[in-house]
């Protein structure tokens, strides 16, 4: 069995302003770098458009009138500070997801070991009730759901190595002990939330990391706390929050991170997962800015979920 890539044809659909780190050009990067020789081996899918109807698993009931409302006709229209709306936002956030649920499908019915979808806009911070940072839709909370209400996983983990807390999916999950849910990112740096005291209902795990610290502080922080944890939870369904902002590259963040280090942490999540749930992973591209900084790091970890091993 082998590993399954989502792509995205309508990626350029979400339109944001010039100059928005979230921007189209993102998902090229990981096009070009994923149609390298080396990568042939992937099974190829495009994602069909998802029911967005299904946020309101996760998301508050007028969650979705609220953005259609927002939605533009024509132009791009302004959630917050940094969260932008074009008239095919929803679109493409219909096709982020949907490339979740075809990546679920593929990987609980055995068709795939594992799956990782390059989706744009992406999810983690959106909250139940309000959409914010760059995020629409909490693309990974709906697959999560859709894992256990479809696919019958009693547990279902998900691990955010984006270098902003996921302060949506703990939202979404922190009264939850049916979902587990572990954070690493930098801390402070935004959205502020993410401190190690936040442990929802013992079903959070959040490592904060100091701005500058490198690959090593990361392997020990998942060694002590997030590994051992996810362990226990024992999950029938591992997801990934892959976000590559925190390449030493990245303009928004300050953690050094090397593409070495997206592959160990890989290689270190399949461990567990190869031990819980029969190796299943599907893993939902989140953030990552710096174009060679995010080719590098998902090149990097689709190659670990190749079974490429690190380096
Ligand atoms: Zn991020």
């Amino acid at each position: 069995m082998s590993t399954l890539l989502v792509s995205q044809r309508n990626f350029e659909s979400h339109v944001t302003p010039a100059g928005h780190p979230e921007r189209p050009d993102r998902l090229r990067a990981i096009e070009e770098a994923l149609g390298r020789e080396r990568f042939a081996g992937l099974i190829r899918k495009d994602a069909p458009s998802g029911d967005l109807q299904l946020a309101e698993l996760v998301h508050g009931p007028r969650y979705l009138d609220g953005l259609r409302r927002a939605r533009p006709a024509e132009g791009v229209g302004q959630i917050d500070e940094d969260t932008f709306i074009s008239s095919g936002s929803l679109d493409a956030a219909g096709t982020a997801l949907g490339a979740g649920l075809l990546a679920l499908e593929a990987v609980a019915l055995g068709q795939a070991r594992n799956a990782f979808c390059a989706i744009r806009p992406p999810g983690h911070h959106a909250e139940i009730d309000r959409p914010m940072g760059f995020c629409l839709v909490n693309t990974i909370a709906i697959v999560a759901r859709e894992a256990q209400r479809k696919y019958g996983a009693e547990r279902v983990a998900i691990v955010d190595f984006d270098v902003h807390h996921g302060n949506g999916t703990q939202d979404i999950f922190q009264a939850d002990g049916s979902v587990f849910y572990a954070s690493s990112h930098q801390m402070p740096l935004y959205p502020g939330t993410g401190a190690p005291g936040e442990t929802g209902m013992g079903n959070v795990v959040n490592a904060a990391l100091p701005g500058g610290s490198d690959g090593l502080a990361m392997q020990e922080a998942y060694e002590a706390l997030i590994l051992p944890a996810l362990e226990a939870f024992a999950p029938d369904f591992l997801l990934i929050s892959a976000g590559f902002d925190a390449d030493y590259r990245d303009p928004l963040a300050g953690l050094n991170w090397r593409p070495a280090d997206f592959a160990w942490l890989t290689g270190k999540l399949m461990e567990v997962a190869d031990r819980r749930c029969e190796g299943r992973i599907v893993s939902l591209l989140e953030g990552g800015y710096d174009r060679n900084g995010l080719a590098t790091g998902v090149a990097a970890h689709v190659g670990a979920l190749m079974g490429f091993g690190a380096g």
